[in-house]
């Protein structure tokens, strides 16, 4: 059993900020970092240390122009799309800036049933979702602890609504588990285990979680080593930005992913970049303590993109419609749309859910709104989940995240699976705007993709769901 210490080495943090905030104001060095993105490989701490530093704001235009240039190259247009189900919001926890923590009085609580989970996917199917991220306060029913997950996983797996009509992908947000545990997860079938450490900074992470097994710090840092230990191999990371600097999570960040790519061979999947919003009866979220404003938000996705350009990247509706917009030209590959976060929420009434949620949203719009504001931005919108389905996780999809093969392989695929959208769920104004898009874009492609695209397009019109390369 590895001895665990704090690798977030907060001195060299503090240093390497400090030297970053001399070297930013060099055009030149800062030209040189950005030139070097190009190469599309991870960026240096000491880099990453001037970038979150620039202030200049022709600099900063040129960090942006380099992000959304990396994002093209890696992931082309696509946004892949997905839904988050909260199935419990009992928590044994006290974080300051949540309404699920355990002193909250103000918000109503629920676990939900099997029953009422068939009912919820049966809504998130009905609207076209394919893949959903389950979440869950850590307070599991007693008479089940975590198999009250597992259960709930089997649930969303089995309820289908025709032929190919499913849940292909559930990733999962929950509280850190042994070895044991992250073994029995695993057998359940789950795309991505996600896991934020909400701040890395060690004294704000004492003040903002008061009470519960969270405010254990160390357990929470080597949660992804015990899950790759567990043969667990697509993770996903965050931090809740509003708790402490931004520019000092970012190094911290990027620090856990060292330890991870010396210890593992690989990072993170996914990075996630919630920001607090407020959230009913959670003193902090209404004031956050280091508020990251818009124009420093969209700098530190670019900044992500720039420092680990083969990690996707996740954007959630507490952002509004606006500024998701601006950061899925700097580096999102991923977003939620529309969500509900609070168990239950997708069979209730809008006035209804507002009562239990996690946080408030910054973009209500239903799924086929976004679909559409993505079609007309020139995104391709993509339900797809073949590469855990193949078993491209971990150090393959690494591998396959390369242009080339994103080329012959995610583009066809998400292709099939937006046309399997526009033909089961879409309006008819989503659909015509999509069925131009498809058109189009078949144009643009060379003649070994515009084949495998067209060949699986035709499959889907043939009345074939679930089709992949
Ligand atoms: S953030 Fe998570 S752990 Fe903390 S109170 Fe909310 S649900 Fe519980």
């Amino acid at each position: 059993m590895t001895e665990i210490y704090n690798f977030i080495d907060h001195e060299k943090i503090d240093s390497l900020l400090e030297e970053g905030k001399r070297k930013a104001k060099d055009f030149k060095l800062v030209r040189e970092i950005l030139a070097k993105t190009k190469d599309l490989e991870r960026l240096p701490l000491e880099d990453v240390a001037v970038l979150v530093n620039v202030e200049d704001p022709e600099l900063v235009d040129e960090i942006y122009k380099a992000a959304l240039w990396i994002k093209e190259q890696i992931y082309g247009n696509r946004i892949v799309i997905f839904a988050p189900l909260y199935i419990s919001s009992y928590c044994k926890n006290d974080c300051l800036y949540c309404a699920f923590r355990v002193s909250n009085k103000d918000v109503d609580r629920a676990a939900l049933t099997m029953e009422q989970i068939k009912k919820e996917i049966e809504q998130l199917l009905k609207q076209g979702h394919k893949r959903v991220l389950l979440v869950a306060g850590e307070a599991y029913p007693p008479e089940k602890g975590l198999e009250y997950v597992f259960e709930a996983i089997d649930t969303i797996y089995s309820v289908k609504l025709g032929e190919g009509i499913n849940i292909r992908r559930i990733n999962v947000n929950i509280a850190p588990l042994t070895v044991e545990e992250f073994k029995a997860l695993k057998e359940h079938h789950i795309g991505t285990y996600q896991l934020f450490q909400e701040t890395y900074h060690l004294p704000t992470y004492e003040k903002v979680h008061v009470a519960g097994p969270k405010r254990d710090y160390l357990w929470r840092l080597w949660a992804m080593d015990r899950a790759f230990e567990a043969g667990i191999d697509d993770v996903g990371m965050g931090v809740l930005f509003g708790l402490y600097d931004w520019r000092w999570e970012l190094l911290a960040l990027f620090m856990h992913v060292d330890h991870l790519e010396e210890c593992f061979g690989m990072g993170p999947h996914t990075i996630s970049v919630p920001r607090i919003e407020p959230a009913v009866g959670a003193p902090i979220s209404e004031n956050p303590p280091y508020a990251v404003s818009d124009e420093e938000f969209k700098r530190l996705v670019a900044i992500i993109r720039l420092a680990v350009p083969y990690t996707g990247m996740i954007l959630s509706t507490r952002e509004n419609p606006q500024m998701r917009r601006e950061a899925l030209k700097l580096g999102i590959s991923q977003i939620s749309a529309g969500s509900r976060t609070n168990p239950g929420g997708y069979s209730l009434s809008e006035e209804e859910y507002l009562k239990g949620a996690q946080f408030s949203l910054g973009d209500h719009r239903p799924l086929d709104e976004v679909v559409y504001d993505l079609l007309d931005m020139g995104f391709t919108p993509s339900f797809c989940t073949a590469c855990y389905r193949l078993g491209r996780t971990g150090l393959d999809f690494m591998e396959l995240a390369k242009p080339g093969d994103i080329k012959y392989k995610c583009e066809p695929n998400a292709m099939s699976t937006l046309l399997e959208y526009l033909i089961d769920f879409a309006s008819d104004k989503t659909r015509q705007k999509g069925m131009e898009f498809i058109e189009n874009k078949i144009k643009t492609y060379d003649e070994r993709q515009k084949k495998i695209v067209e060949a699986l397009l035709e499959k889907v019109r043939e009345g074939k769901r679930d089709v992949y390369v």
